[in-house]
């Protein structure tokens, strides 16, 4: 704000004679014009600071309707971008050095006004508040840049300790595979003579399912890991699901030593034996959430897939009656490495359930739990039918 304009100045002062000699004394200002606009009780003030537009308050601590400092907050509370020059009597300073204190911006002993020290006054008080003002944005402004920054390094924090943890539980997960394969192959060169031939075999045999085991540890680890930098892209080619499912059943029965069967139903539209189908993504969804269902069953249990074609799309649903997921642990299941603590000696590594995921959205696809505990557990997944894609797509074109 200019000074070269009119300063508006609220007065709050209920003592007519001292109103009267303020306007009088500001009347002799020639550097500056001032406008005076006097109210009497801080109600009032307050209305009429609510309607109109004021460079400056001058306030009489003593008023009819508030007294004191009390009159000072009700008018910074609801307008705290004015500045405010207390009004005292003599022997009163300390109540004004308060009031500075509290917000006001100057004070005047009354009866040593003169018309230098009114002007002087009431335009420091404005400049005053605007430095202050100023002051408060550039605070809010650092406040929000250090607030911005606290997030940005928490964030980064957690990012850094997640990692931390996959690589940790990474390893773990590789050493175990290494010490069945470093104990074996020791074994069998220590004592290979005085071992059966069927003992030979075994340990043989044990080293090619570590070795098959920390390989596929590392594909899905790969996965994750393109999935996470956005490179998990599809790749779509005729596939026929019917015998792509059951190949898949017939390899997890073969591998799966507790003989649950898992039991194949087709419904819907499948005129098309052959659909447009990513062969890998849907052999990680299938097969991890299949695997799941057997092995979370108990010995003889059964698994149910069903596979539902839709108009535009098509839904798996695979129940078993196996051990169930608690509520609280279904929030954390698609989180890699998490396993639940009901597992018990199941072994696992907790990858299988974040790779479906990865895989069902890079497929667009939806995925969705329903399991209590101890009854059974239905995972359901809904992929759309790419067919019906490219024949909107060919569609499309041929309207080009
Ligand atoms: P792996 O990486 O070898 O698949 P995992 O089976 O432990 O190990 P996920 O497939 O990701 O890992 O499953 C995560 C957890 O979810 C499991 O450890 C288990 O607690 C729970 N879970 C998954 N499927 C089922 C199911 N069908 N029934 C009961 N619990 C399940
Ligand atoms: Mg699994």
């Amino acid at each position: 704000m200019g000074l070269t304009n009119v300063i508006k100045v609220l007065l709050i002062e209920d003592n007519m004679a001292e109103a009267r000699l303020l306007q009088e004394v500001l009347k002799g200002a020639t550097k500056q014009e001032f406008g005076l606009f006097h109210e009497k009780r801080l109600k009032n003030a307050l209305n009429t600071l609510e309607s109109q537009r004021f460079d400056v308050v001058l306030l009489d601590l003593t008023l009819p309707d508030s007294q004191g400092l009390n009159s000072l907050l009700p008018i910074i509370s609801k307008n705290s971008h004015i500045p405010i020059v207390v009004l005292t009597n003599m022997n009163d300073e300390d109540l004004a050095l308060e009031a500075v204190r509290k917000g006001a911006q100057d004070y005047l002993v009354k009866r040593h006004i003169t018309l230098d020290i009114l002007v002087r006054s009431i335009c420091y008080a404005i400049e005053r508040k605007q430095m202050e003002e100023k002051l408060r944005e550039a605070n809010q402004t650092l406040e929000r840049r250090v607030e911005e920054r606290t997030i940005q390094l928490l964030k980064a924090q957690e990012l850094n300790q997640l990692k931390s943890e996959f690589v940790s539980m990474l390893s773990h997960d590789f050493r175990n595979p290494l010490n069945t394969i470093l104990l074996s192959t020791g074994l069998l060169e220590d004592n290979y003579d005085q071992l059966t031939r069927e003992q030979q075999l075994s340990y043989f045999q044990m080293i090619r399912n570590a070795v098959h085991d920390m390989n596929q540890l590392l594909s899905e680890v790969l996965l994750l890991g393109k999935a996470d930098s956005g490179k998990l892209q599809t790749n779509f080619c005729e596939l026929n699901l019917k015998i792509f499912c059951q190949q898949i059943i017939h390899s997890l029965h073969l591998s799966f030593e507790n003989n649950n069967q898992i039991v194949l139903n087709f419904e819907g539209d499948f005129k098309n034996e052959v659909g447009l189908w990513d062969e890998k993504l849907l052999w990680h969804i299938l097969n991890n959430l299949l695997s799941n269902a057997l092995k979370y069953s108990p010995q003889g249990g059964q698994v149910f897939v069903n596979i539902t074609g839709e108009e535009k799309s098509v839904v798996f649903s695979i129940r078993d009656q196996g051990i169930g997921i608690s509520q609280e642990s279904q929030k954390h299941l698609f989180e890699p490495f998490y396993r639940a603590d009901n597992v018990g000696n199941i072994t696992g590594t907790g990858l299988g359930l974040s790779i479906v995921r990865k895989c069902v959205e890079a497929y667009e696809g939806e995925i969705l739990v329903k399991s209590e505990l101890n009854c059974g557990t239905t995972f359901t997944v809904i992929l759309p039918r790419q067919q019906l894609l490219m024949s909107k797509m060919e569609e499309s074109v041929g309207k080009m």
